[in-house]
């Protein structure tokens, strides 16, 4: 088995571009698994399947096939041979993948996939349920958390450098939603495993965040 680092938390804490760059100085791969579970929500929402309608959803998944490699160091997810990367970020996908991510149908068909990646090479994965669920036996786990306003704030400013118009309220509504429905659901729900090192960037800039990582790795690497 590879070295493997799971880091989970809420959407907007800073994670994958934490994780990123923490994985760049270790030189492990990284592995985001929310893009797994957007290039799903993406060809449900293709195929217009009522995701409530177990049959159709069943059905649905078995067409769906998603694989993922690397570009110059950097993800790339499929969907049935399709490079969707730059098609899972918008927001409709956004909105709706939570609600994919909570069918346990949905989840099974990316667990043996994650497993996979992680077994054969050092990863550093992040997504809501890998400490607890995915890769239960991970020499590093971190929950990486900020308050809700914060959260808030960070995408605010992403979306007007962007040039989008947006409301600081609706984007925090909206943050607190997809909190609550990850926090929630009954299969995988999100939530800090015990043995996970909790860290809140709410104060700390993103290479405090992404130091703290690479030194807490480093550390258990040389344990
Ligand atoms: O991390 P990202 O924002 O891309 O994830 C999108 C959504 O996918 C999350 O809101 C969550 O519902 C779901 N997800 C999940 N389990 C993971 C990764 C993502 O349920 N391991």
């Amino acid at each position: 088995m590879g070295f493997n680092i799971a880091i989970d938390g809420p959407a907007g804490a800073g994670k994958s571009t934490i994780a990123k760059r923490a994985a760049k100085e270790l030189s492990f791969i990284y592995v985001d698994t929310g893009a797994m579970y957007r290039t799903i929500t993406l060809g449900l929402m293709r195929r217009g399947v009522d995701i409530e309608d177990v049959q159709a959803l069943e059905r649905s998944l078995a067409d769906i096939e998603v694989t993922i490699d690397y570009r110059d160091g950097a993800q790339q997810v499929y969907l049935n041979g399709e490079n969707v990367s730059g098609l899972i970020r918008t927001e409709e996908v956004s909105a709706r993948t939570s609600a994919c991510a909570a069918k346990p149908q949905v989840r099974a068909k990316l667990t043996d996939l994650q497993r996979e990646l992680a077994g054969r090479q050092n990863v550093l994965m992040d997504g809501r349920d890998i400490g607890t669920a995915i890769l239960p036996d991970a020499q590093l786990k971190i929950y990486l958390t900020a308050s809700v306003q914060t959260r808030a704030q960070r995408r605010y400013k992403e979306l007007v450098e962007r040039g989008e118009s947006c409301s600081l309220e609706e984007i925090a509504k909206d943050i607190e939603e997809r909190d609550y429905r990850d926090m929630h659901r009954e299969t995988a729900p999100l939530m800090q495993a015990e043995d996970a090192v909790l860290v809140d960037s709410s104060d700390m800039t993103i290479e405090e965040v992404t130091a703290r990582i690479v030194e807490l790795a480093r550390e258990r690497l040389q344990a």
